[in-house]
């Protein structure tokens, strides 16, 4: 008789692949070095979020400093929060895509599978890098400094810093049909 195990059913249900996998995809060069890094801690959950921080005795309390009702776990910083999920939203506007954020890896399972070529794939993480560093970003400046950024704010800065980057280590033999798309992310409003 096979054997039946949750942890395999689990991983199908969400979308986890081959965390090589994953990290070959995440760690590419289109991304921002420091973009990369805090999405990677992200998806590894390695982020000092606030239920690590209780549980290492460091705070009281991890309560969400944005919503109030949340705990500040990983899923719930990134992707739950209503805050988060502003980001998310507008920048799924700008990119055309309409994507349910629900796990990292479902994501990345969701463009992996996308009918994008493979530079526009790499592009797509590249952002979603971006995003991640900015959300943990704007949830510092709240934290540490009372400040609190306009999701419309991020998602510019996620747009440009983004798409300079990619510009600045554009491959010399570039599909045109890439660089239209390419420039229309430079164009489009977020
Ligand atoms: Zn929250």
């Amino acid at each position: 008789m096979p054997k039946f195990s949750i942890k395999k059913v689990y991983k199908k249900l969400i979308g986890v692949q081959d965390p090589e996998y994953y990290d070959k995809f995440m760690w590419n060069r289109l991304s921002i070095p420091k973009h990369r890094l805090i999405a990677w801690m992200a998806m590894k959950e390695r982020l000092w979020t606030k239920d690590r921080l209780m549980q290492a005795g460091v705070v009281q309390s991890d309560e969400c400093q944005f919503c109030v009702v949340g705990h500040e776990t990983h899923i719930h910083r990134f992707f739950q929060c209503k805050n988060s999920h502003d980001f998310l939203q507008i920048t799924k506007r700008w990119l055309g895509y309409n994507i349910t954020p629900i796990v990292f890896h479902r994501i990345i399972s969701y463009l992996r599978r996308s009918k994008r070529n493979g530079f526009q794939r790499l592009v797509m993480v590249a952002v979603l890098s971006g995003l991640m560093y900015q959300v943990w970003w704007a949830r510092n400046e709240a934290c540490w400094n009372g400040v609190v950024w306009r999701p419309e704010v991020v998602a510019r800065r996620v747009q440009k810093l983004v798409v300079d980057r990619i510009f600045s280590v554009l491959p010399h033999k570039l599909f045109d049909a890439n660089r239209v798309w390419l420039d229309s992310l430079r164009l489009n409003d977020v």
